[in-house]
């Protein structure tokens, strides 16, 4: 088969395959035609992905002859349309939000898979990208919001004076929140954590930071890891206890979300006009309505002497890993879609491959998908 590589449009800065990658699925006998210039955002060259046993092609041609196409992000309908029923897509589309996409992959007939759909199964673990570029995001907030806070994160005693560290409390450790946690706790700050899902309780303090209590939390285990939809009643307990935190707070680091739903609302305005001048809050929610009222996605908010930064691209201001991470993923995703000889070969028995594939045969093969579709 011939897997085309294209390059990403718009402000993404990264590639979805590093030329280390290319050479294994050349080894792995799969013929890699890569879009002129895929990789030169994340600084790596034509060259060095012809190094590594790819040919280079323009968009026009690539688009014609490949048979399963990789890139990150989502493709345009247009792009969609452009495409033949035999070819198969991969990229990390958002279903759950794109149902657009879905309805136009599915009237053309296209089989794709979207990387953000991968179960969340220990033998997917190394496929999961969601937990890969939140790791990139969790580490790139906290470095943002040490350099945006006009205070130290870490104590000093010096002869000027004893400076006190700073209180960063952290919404949501999840993958991005306990990375968060991990990066804050190095720089020295006081940390703080919540999140509904009790379990992550200990992994919080084993990283050296608080958690904060909130009895009456609802943990459904059938909900694979994820949080679900709350009371009220344990809404407004969580609202006070996460106000009286925020007012103390020099840095917040929202990244509390909900699968296929608007991320929930734990920083209302009230909140920010109680917390002091200069304090910083990084939404990494943002893109799903954030957890911050004031928030604007990919907009800095000031409000009341507080930033609100409302970013949620900080995987694509960190190309090189979070290109490399991503890539590692789709590799091992991939290793379930190639057969010996280097052919596709789309086994759908395979409960990774069904999870992840969206449309194929004009059929949606996601359960979740399906059932936000439909309804
Ligand atoms: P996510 O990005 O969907 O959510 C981030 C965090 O926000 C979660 O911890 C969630 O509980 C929390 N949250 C949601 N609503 C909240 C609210 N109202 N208040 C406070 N916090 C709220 O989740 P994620 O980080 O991608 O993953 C969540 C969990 O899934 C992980 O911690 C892990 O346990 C599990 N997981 C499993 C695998 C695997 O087995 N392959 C891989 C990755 C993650």
């Amino acid at each position: 088969m011939i897997l085309g590589l294209l390059k990403e449009q718009g402000a993404e800065q990264r590639v979805a395959l590093l030329p280390e990658i290319v050479s294994k699925l050349v080894q792995a006998k799969v013929e890699v035609c890569i879009e002129t210039g895929a990789g030169t955002k994340a600084f790596q060259k034509d060259e060095a992905y012809r190094n590594a046993g790819a040919t280079i092609a323009e968009r026009d041609e690539l688009l014609k002859k490949a048979d399963l196409f990789v890139q990150i992000s989502e493709p345009s309908i247009e792009l969609i349309q452009s495409l033949s029923e035999k070819q198969v897509w991969l990229s990390q589309f958002n279903p759950l939000w794109n149902t657009d996409l879905v309805k136009s992959f599915l009237t053309n007939g296209i089989t794709s898979f979207s990387m953000d759909s991968i179960p969340r199964t220990t033998r997917a673990q190394a496929m999961d990208v969601l937990s890969s570029m939140a790791t990139v995001a969790g580490y790139k907030a906290v470095l943002q919001a040490a350099n945006e806070l006009p205070n130290f994160f870490p104590m000093f005693m010096t002869a000027a004076g004893t400076i006190r560290p700073a209180t960063v409390l952290i919404l949501g450790a999840g993958v991005a929140g306990l990375q968060s946690i991990a990066i804050a706790r190095k720089l020295g700050a006081q940390v703080e954590a919540f999140d509904v899902r009790s379990a992550v309780k200990e992994e919080v303090n084993s990283l050296g930071a608080k958690f904060v209590e909130v009895e009456g939390a609802i943990d459904d285990s059938a909900a694979g890891g994820y949080a679900v939809e709350q009371t009220e009643e344990f809404k407004k307990k969580q609202q006070e206890a996460i106000n009286d935190h925020a007012a103390k707070a020099d840095v917040i680091i929202c990244t509390a979300q909900i699968p296929g739903r608007k991320a929930p609302l734990l920083i209302p305005t009230e909140a920010v006009e109680r917390m002091r001048p200069g304090s910083v809050i990084i939404d990494l929610a943002a893109s799903s309505g954030g957890n911050c009222e004031l928030t604007k996605n990919s907009e800095t908010v000031i409000y009341d002497e507080v930033k609100i930064i409302g970013q949620s691209d900080y995987p694509s201001l960190m190309p090189i890993d979070a290109s490399k991470m991503f890539g590692k993923n789709v590799f091992n995703f991939l290793q379930l879609l190639i057969a010996e000889d280097g052919s596709l070969n789309l086994n759908f028995e395979d409960d990774i491959v069904k999870g992840t594939c969206i449309t194929h045969s004009g059929e949606i093969y996601n359960e979740r998908v399906k059932s936000v579709v439909e309804s």
